[in-house]
């Protein structure tokens, strides 16, 4: 007797890369230039960068975490200074904070997952230095209130747009209001394996970074400063700019299917679908929910996943709900209720650009059988 099988479904995942022949192209091209180190591709990379951004410059280096260390170190912030940031965010953010010397102060959310520019005014202090809205999920913090804050009190502002690739407020683009902080780590819209850059349309800014990055030099040789080693490589850059080159599109998918998320999950009683205020452009990094006040989310994900659908918690916990960062004394934790509430109950969902139509339906249908709506 002969069984039928029922052929195998693809588990759907909220994060896979996006490459192409293209990429492997761009990649072989580099190899046998036998040029792999810093060269003509990140140059290439970095004026996509500045393009996406809207800016003038762009400095590319290892990683999204140290794009955010240099653009500190280029503002000259540490110890003494104070930088204010959303409590709803990944380590890195503070990581690059606390490694520059600085106090990280919190200023809670409001109901677009990001730093709510009020609340970030009363967080300044006269010690603060800097603003660090993060632009969560793909979506552009209130810029245009936020640089408001930064003029009236004389603070420079730097993005964490880690996961905005693209995205824009008011017609403006996210990375463009100061320093700008992208990463091209495996899971983001763009990827590089690892990879970051900073945006600026500040020529003196650039020019620093240029030369933190590559050992303090700006001329072989020629010590300005203790620098460090923080530069990418054309291989790397090789395997971003092919997808730099298709942004447009890749959002445009990302933003189709959140549509279509939208539609298939509206009815569903007490889950709060992500809203993008009038305005702003989301880069669609993750469709992120709030789960109904009832729902046991640990069941809610077991139930998706026996579906082949694999959601995912951003964040379970507020960024310094550690021990490590509680009992750290540059850390300045603050109750942050708006926040507490999004960590209990948010998930995300797959809304990818190689989702298929019927792919973007099965994560709709799974979260739906899981709430059993
Ligand atoms: C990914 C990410 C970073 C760090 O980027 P890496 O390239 O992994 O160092 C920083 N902030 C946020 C919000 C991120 O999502």
């Amino acid at each position: 007797m002969t069984t039928v099988q029922a052929p195998p479904t693809s588990v759907v995942r909220v994060a896979e890369p996006d490459l192409g022949p293209e990429v492997e192209e761009a990649v072989l091209a580099v190899l046998r230039s036998g040029h792999l180190a810093q060269g003509p591709v990140v140059e290439r990379f970095e004026q996509l960068c500045a393009d996406m951004a809207g800016t003038t410059h762009a400095v590319a280096v290892t990683n999204g975490t140290a794009s955010l260390e240099v653009a500190l170190e280029a503002l000259r912030i540490g110890p003494g200074d104070e930088v204010v940031t959303s409590p709803l965010t990944f380590a890195a953010t503070i990581n690059a904070v606390l490694r520059s010397g600085a106090t990280v102060r919190f200023a809670d959310i409001g109901t677009d997952y990001n730093v709510d520019p009020e609340a970030l005014a009363a967080a300044v202090t006269s010690r603060t230095a800097a603003l660090l809205p993060v632009h969560l999920y793909g979506l552009p913090a209130d810029m245009t209130a936020i640089a408001g804050v930064a003029a009236r009190h004389g603070l420079a502002v730097v993005e964490d747009a880690a996961q905005a690739h693209g995205a824009g407020v008011d017609g403006r683009r996210a990375g463009s209001y100061g320093l700008g902080s992208f990463s091209f780590y495996a899971t983001k819209n763009v990827t590089a394996g690892e990879g970051g850059v900073v945006t600026t349309s500040d020529s003196a800014l650039a020019e620093r970074m240029r030369m933190l990055r590559n050992q303090g030099m700006r001329q072989r040789y020629v010590y300005e400063e203790v620098g460090r080693n923080l530069r990418l490589t054309d291989l790397q850059a090789a395997v971003a700019v092919p997808q730099l080159e298709r942004l447009a599109e890749t959002t445009r998918k990302r933003t189709r299917n959140a549509a279509a998320l939208d539609r298939a999950l509206a009815d569903v009683d007490g889950l709060v679908l992500p809203a993008v205020p009038t305005g702003r452009h989301s880069a669609w990094h993750q469709y992120t929910v709030l789960l109904p006040e009832h729902a046991d989310r640990d069941a809610v994900v077991a139930a998706m996943e026996a579906s082949g659908v694999v959601p995912a918690v951003y964040y379970p916990k507020l960024v310094w709900d550690y021990d490590i960062y509680r009992s750290h004394p540059q850390v300045i934790a603050t109750p942050a209720p708006q926040a507490a509430r999004v960590v209990a109950r948010c998930l995300s969902v797959p809304v990818h650009q190689r989702l298929s139509e019927d792919d973007v339906r099965r994560v709709g249908d799974a979260l739906r059988a899981a709430l059993g709506a």
